[in-house]
């Protein structure tokens, strides 16, 4: 019964190092997050030890009684909050929300039509080598060349081409809004079921600040993770209709026990989510964005052939075209790590170079916003992202861009109660 340090001074060190890398470093990874000391507290309880096959009270195993009031917080916290007439808090990860939502809506060999992943859809909405390209038949739609933006006659034009059991609405990297009744009629058009997966955006809808698909969709799915704020995992919403098919698609169709401690973490950060300050994160959330594509598009970067897709943003994240840049996206993720910020590289529509190296970034705002970051500080970290990325950096530069990151860091302290 000892302390991590005492039992495992390795594993102890190693999560010390990542809390210090943490809060010294600015977090500008779109699909991260800080997760609330409270739900951490949840997660890492005595909650982890039960076995809670089944549903509440319908389990397969003894003593549920207190993992069913968590589990029932957790579904009806959520329902609540997105207005949604059934959910599943089981699965244990976005992909395996799309896995037991696809299992219970298609028979393999079916034809799924979803965002394709080089223009910013998600592995599991067809990738070749995931299990979604493998066992359904997959047409894709791209974003339009020259507005950067899913072109919904385009969408119509493939479902009547491919005729889908399933269409799939939802990104990992797109900046901008979609259009879930043009979605809707597209499905009822060909006779398809119409999936969206909200797991970037689901804080935004969830603060009011984004349209919600909830009542377009038959089925939504969900990371909890992103903009939600949350622990790791996924969540299922369905219509009534698709409840009972759903629920044994999770279990026993694609799990075993679920994970009752992340589920604990999930009710937390729920109730979080429904709250005022939670809605304020999300605007700032948004207004860091719009600061950070405009602030980029400065007119010595663009000399540089730095630029944004579609040009703006509407949401959490932007994507950096780096396709006219001597400076491809593996040297700009590259050069931000070394001053303190990390980013992903992303490849961008119709990219030349390889997916390993990219010529994109995708930079976003959820992890700084919940750090307490303003409009004044997105503004500084725009600028010092700016400075990066021109082609005037050397070393010098680096330090000095390096000393404004760490002022910002120190300025929005990140668990100051944590690793004490
Ligand atoms: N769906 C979308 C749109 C995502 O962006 C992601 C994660 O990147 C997932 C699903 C998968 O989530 P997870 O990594 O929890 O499996």
């Amino acid at each position: 019964n000892g302390s991590l340090h005492e039992v495992d001074p390795d594993v102890a060190a190693a999560v010390d190092a990542e809390l210090h890398r943490q809060q010294s470093t600015l977090e500008m990874i779109a699909s991260e997050n800080f997760a609330p000391v409270a739900a951490m507290e949840a997660q890492g309880s005595v909650l982890t030890n039960k076995y809670a096959e089944g549903y509440p009270g319908r389990r397969y195993y003894g003593g549920c009684e207190y993992v069913d009031v968590v589990e029932d917080l957790a579904r009806d916290r959520i329902k609540a909050l997105f207005g949604a007439e059934s959910a599943n808090v089981q699965p244990h990860s976005g992909a395996q929300a799309n896995a037991a939502a696809m299992f219970a809506l298609l028979k393999p060999g079916d034809t799924i039509l979803g965002l394709d992943l080089a223009h910013g859809g998600h592995l599991t909405h067809g990738m070749k080598i995931n299990f979604s390209g493998k066992l359904y038949n997959v047409a894709a739609y791209k974003v339009d060349e020259n507005t950067g933006r899913i072109d919904m006659e385009e969408v119509e034009r493939l479902a009547k081409e491919h005729r889908p059991q399933l269409i799939i609405a939802g990104w990992s990297a797109y900046p901008r809004q979609l259009d879930f009744a043009a979605f809707r009629r597209v499905a009822d058009e060909v006779g398809a079921l119409l999936m969206v997966d909200m797991a970037h955006f689901a804080g935004l809808v969830a603060a009011g600040l984004h349209p919600s698909p909830v009542p377009y969709a038959d089925v939504v799915t969900t990371t909890t993770h992103k903009t939600l704020g949350g622990p790791r995992g996924g969540v299922i919403l369905s219509k009534k209709e698709h409840a009972k098919k759903i629920n044994s698609a999770v279990f026993p169709g694609q799990q075993g026990g679920p994970l009752e401690h992340v589920i604990a973490a999930k009710a937390v950060a729920f109730k979080i989510a429904a709250s005022e300050e939670f809605k304020e994160r999300q605007r700032r959330t948004l207004s860091g964005a719009r600061i950070l594509a405009e602030r980029l598009l400065r007119q010595d970067a663009v000399d540089a052939g730095v630029s944004v897709l579609s040009g703006g943003t509407d949401v959490h994240l932007v994507l950096v075209d780096l396709r006219n840049s001597e400076l491809d996206g593996q040297q700009a993720e590259d050069r931000l790590h070394d001053i303190g910020i990390t980013v992903n590289r992303n490849a961008v529509p119709n990219d030349p170079r390889p997916p390993m190296v990219t010529s994109g970034l995708r930079i976003g705002t959820p992890a700084l916003a919940t750090r307490g970051f303003t409009d004044e500080d997105f503004t500084e970290v725009a600028d010092v992202i700016a400075e990066a990325l021109l082609p005037t950096f050397d070393e010098e530069k680096g330090k000095a861009l390096a000393a404004r990151v760490s002022a910002l860091a120190a300025k929005h302290p990140l668990y100051p109660t944590l690793g004490k």
